[in-house]
């Protein structure tokens, strides 16, 4: 099937879960859609990382029969019943995707990030970084995974300032949580977004240590 070849190419293995099975025929839980935005994802995500290889090792993806919309344990990406009711699917794939990479490289993705943002706060309310005071603790690897689906995404923020979207009035608190600080009122920090230091993260760990941005 021609769009599990084009993710093989690039080391993400789509599970199948279709097929003759003792005389009798499986059907798949895969949605084509689902394939299909899955498709763009990796498509965007070998625009950004420009010719350099996304990740040596194998990354499954599977489609399971359970509600919410994915998870990442470890290397695998579970696509589950409600992906397609995620505001940005292609976007929640990446924010796994982040998560998989990480464990893949030790989880030093999510560990390093709080020593090189300072207390910059993550792009979204869900990604907004722990100890950085009032808003949402999410933990780091959410940060991580967040930082970069803003980073691979940009118009990821741009639907979260969009008054009547899903998710619209938890980033609307979040800014006016970071609003009433001092440190931060009249900071270009006051508003949510990928910040200067989370965006050069992301490149530095797509790009690789000979990226020119020193902190
Ligand atoms: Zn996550």
């Amino acid at each position: 099937m021609w769009v599990v070849a084009f993710l093989q190419q690039y080391g993400f293995n789509i599970v199948i879960d279709w097929g003759l099975e003792a005389g009798f025929w499986n059907a798949s839980l895969w949605q084509l859609e689902e394939l299909r935005v899955i498709q763009q994802a990796i498509t965007r995500l070998v625009q950004v990382f420009a010719g350099r290889p996304i990740e040596n090792n194998l990354i499954s993806v599977i489609r399971v029969n359970k509600s919410g919309i994915a998870e990442s344990p470890q290397n695998t990406i579970r696509i589950c019943n409600d992906f397609m009711n995620a505001a940005m699917p292609q976007v929640a794939f990446v924010h796994e995707f982040a998560h998989a990479w990480d464990y893949l490289n030790g989880g030093k993705f999510s560990n390093s990030l709080s020593d090189f943002r300072g207390n910059e706060p993550g792009p979204t309310a869900y990604g907004s970084g722990p100890g950085l005071g009032t808003w949402s603790t999410n933990p780091r690897d959410d940060e991580w995974a967040e930082s970069f689906a803003a980073y691979v995404y940009p118009e990821y923020i741009a639907y979260l300032r969009t008054p009547g979207t899903t998710d619209f009035a938890q980033e609307q608190r979040w800014e006016l949580k970071l609003n009433q600080r001092p440190e931060y009122r009249n900071s270009p920090q006051r508003r949510p977004g990928l910040g200067q230091f989370h965006k050069a993260y992301v490149a530095l760990q797509i790009h690789g240590p000979f990226w020119p941005y020193v902190r």
